[in-house]
């Protein structure tokens, strides 16, 4: 009898992403299913955000938005390098867009998206080194109880957490006041943050 062999990495993952790309769990988004999501079988780098708003939801691009350019600036990466999905995949925690709240923010992630789909997913990327965990939402469910009380508290710990994972707030216009308020995440955990990410995908 041959050996059978071991599955290609890339066909399971283009399985993985045509099912994912496909699902229809939550059949009350307000402006339907629309899966928004970037993987390559050789991604170093991924990216955990929360889920996109309406702007992502219409290009189909993640992170096109102005928290994408303060993330982008806070990577020191350009967009052509950000959004070259050899090097990083981009999985945000709901991969849908949830709707906007009477306030004017975005009602938060799709609980049930996570859990069906970060552990195939994610489990389907053979070459991630490092998962950049961009606000509280992606903070919960990779860290889980290994969180601080507080984001700012994961955030400020974040050495516990390498070389796996590096915890960093959402780089949502909120973020502005926050990082005048902790100046150590510009003094520590942003040359860190470039540090290991271009070490990986430059
Ligand atoms: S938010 Fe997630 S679980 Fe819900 S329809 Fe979109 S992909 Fe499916």
């Amino acid at each position: 009898m041959p050996r059978a062999l071991p599955p290609d990495p890339r066909a399971r993952l283009a399985r993985m992403a045509a099912e994912a790309r496909a699902c229809a769990a939550c059949g009350d988004l307000p402006l339907g299913p629309k899966p928004v999501f970037r993987v390559s079988a050789t991604a170093r780098v991924l990216v955990v955000g929360q889920a996109p708003g309406v702007r992502v939801h219409n290009t189909g691009i993640p992170w096109n938005d102005p928290s994408g350019e303060r993330l982008r600036a806070w990577l020191d990466l350009d967009r052509d390098r950000f959004y070259d999905e050899s090097r990083v995949a981009i999985i945000p925690i709901g991969l849908c867009y949830p709707g906007t709240a009477p306030n004017g923010g975005d009602y938060p992630p799709r609980r049930a998206c996570a859990p069906l789909w970060h552990p195939r997913l994610r489990g389907a990327l053979p070459g991630i080194v490092l998962t950049l965990l961009i606000g509280s939402y992606a903070q919960a469910h990779y860290l889980g109880a290994r969180c601080g009380a507080t984001m700012t508290e994961t955030v400020r710990a974040f050495r516990d957490y390498l070389p796996d994972f590096l915890p960093i707030p959402h780089p949502s216009w909120r973020t502005i006041g926050w990082q005048k308020n902790n100046p150590w995440f510009d003094r520590d955990v942003l040359p860190e943050l470039r540090r290991r990410v271009h070490a990986l995908i430059d």
